[in-house]
């Protein structure tokens, strides 16, 4: 390990543990493009370990009383609300993202996470049925065992914890894998867990390579629940892997989701929130509003009215309190992006703004990964840019004269995530959305979450729902009981 290099371990049956290999891999600050961390090369020896951890601490954990799962849950979100500038200023350092985004938002958001399941195995109640006056059914649901939580590296902390936190509190113990990218906040949750006393074993975090680890756990015939959030490619493969294993699986994928700016939207009162929908975190948020659709009679309006907007987002260094965009979390990423940027321009789309690097960066910043929040006009909506994710700062903007075919170009795609409909009609509204096909349809807001609601997607954004109930059930097994009279 070299001087001011942090060396990352697992975290397994509760303690710090080294990878089998012996190897690590480098983690990069993406603001200066330079290694500051070390993770382990992880593989299925470490992950045989973790779900040995895992299966030994089920017992217990999932005969424990729900108030008492309930209340080891609600400390570590306490320890982490405690920890919140620490763990931004990781989050930030390892992702790329404005601190103040990690602060505000998304560390917050991971300590509810574990409050939010904690306090909802409180309150459940099962179903009961009966059966004219011959019988009574009543439904019984258990922990399924030991569940496989993969998460990306666009909200780390924010959506490992969503998978961990209501796996955890209906009973199952976890393997959980965190992005290679960014795996220090699951590191800093390991120290938490143990300082909450969580039993050793009952949350297991391997770190590594996707197709190492992460394919371990799928593969694992102990791991019989998966729960993955990432691409919608590497949900094909585990799916194939998962599916003849008869594993249960949830799968949280890509989107490529449309912005509807109807012909009456109130633009004073939504234009900041859509130009955050396609710029906030980088653009790298799977919920992103990254391809605009607007009612023709604004078209010229809009356009001049959000390019303005955009002007004034400030790119810099992530740890400045004034920084809207941060840096792109990797060097292979943002050449992703820039490809995106060429074939836009090959497509027949103009550059209305940004498409390159920032200038004025701090010196710090002179190596680090970034991109301009950058606006494209003139792109047919069913081109490849306009249709295909890039998962960075880039949005394009189409004119449409018909509801019915803003429908029809926002339905378009391959993926069926979100979209959002900006309109002064409520009526037009719901019919819009029941015509949709995306998971999530929000009216004049985005990115407004109530925990409660199913969260995920449609056709390749995936499949299942997380969040509220759904969640619940996703990670315990109904039994039905049909008790004769
Ligand atoms: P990714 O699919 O490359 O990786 C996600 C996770 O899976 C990582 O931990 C990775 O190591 C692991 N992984 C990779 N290959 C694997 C394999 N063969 N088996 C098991 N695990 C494997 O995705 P990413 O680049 O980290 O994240 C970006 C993607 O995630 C985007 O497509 C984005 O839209 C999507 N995303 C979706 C949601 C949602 O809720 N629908 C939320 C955030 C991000």
């Amino acid at each position: 390990m070299s001087m001011g290099i942090t060396r990352l371990s697992h975290f397994i049956g509760g303690q710090d543990i080294a990878p089998a290999s012996g190897a690590y891999l480098p983690v990069f600050e993406p603001a200066t493009g330079q290694a500051y961390a070390e993770v382990p090369d992880g593989d299925e020896r470490d992950v045989a370990r973790a779900v040995k951890a895992a299966r030994e601490a089920f017992p217990a954990w999932s005969q424990m009383p729900a108030a008492e799962r309930s209340r080891m849950l609600i400390d570590i979100a306490d320890r982490i609300d405690r920890r919140v500038e620490e763990f931004a200023q990781a989050e930030s350092r390892d992702q790329g993202k404005p601190v103040a985004l990690a602060r505000s938002l998304e560390i917050p958001r991971a300590a509810t996470n574990f409050r939010f399941f904690a306090t909802a195995i409180l309150h459940d109640s099962q179903e009961c049925f009966a059966t004219d006056a011959r019988a009574i059914n009543y439904v019984l649901r258990a922990p399924r065992g030991v569940a496989g939580c993969i998460a990306p590296w666009n909200l780390p902390l924010y959506l490992f914890s969503w998978k961990i936190a209501p796996a955890l509190a209906t009973g199952n113990t976890v393997v959980g894998k965190p992005s290679e990218l960014t795996p220090f906040t699951a590191w800093m949750l390991g120290e938490v867990c143990r300082e909450a006393k969580l039993p050793a074993g009952v949350l297991n975090i391997v770190h590594g390579l996707g197709a190492k680890v992460g394919a371990a756990v799928v593969a694992h015939p102990d791991v019989p629940t998966i729960s993955f959030t990432g691409g919608t490619a590497t949900g094909a493969a585990i799916a194939s892997v998962a599916a003849p294993m008869f594993k249960k699986i949830s799968l949280e994928l890509g989107g490529k989701n449309a912005t509807i700016v109807c012909q009456d939207a109130d633009l004073d009162r939504s234009m900041s929130t859509i130009v955050r929908s396609a710029f906030q975190n980088q653009g790298e948020i799977c919920l992103s509003g990254s391809r605009i659709l607007v009612h023709r009679s604004r078209l010229k309006e809009f356009s001049e009215r959000f390019v303005d907007e955009v002007r004034s987002l400030k790119v810099s260094d992530p740890q400045l309190p004034d920084c809207d965009l941060g840096a792109i979390v990797s060097r292979q990423h943002l050449e992703k992006i820039q490809s995106y940027v060429a074939l836009a321009k090959i497509e027949g789309g103009k550059i209305a703004w940004g498409g390159g690097r920032p200038r004025g960066l701090h010196p710090r910043c002179k190596e680090g990964w970034f991109h301009e929040p950058t606006v494209i006009v003139g792109l047919a909506p069913d081109c490849r840019t306009a249709t295909e994710e890039i998962f960075g700062p880039v949005a394009s903007i189409h004119g449409y004269d018909t509801h019915g075919e803003a429908i029809q170009i926002a339905n378009g795609t391959r993926y069926g995530l979100a979209c959002s409909i900006w309109t002064r009609d409520l009526e037009r509204a719901h019919k819009m959305a029941a015509k949709i096909d995306a998971g999530v349809v929000w009216v004049n807001t985005w990115m407004l979450r109530d925990l409660r609601t199913p969260f995920g997607g449609m056709k390749a954004s995936g499949v299942g729902r997380e969040g509220g109930d759904e969640a619940l059930r996703f990670f315990t097994e109904a039994k039905n009981v049909c008790v004769g009279l």
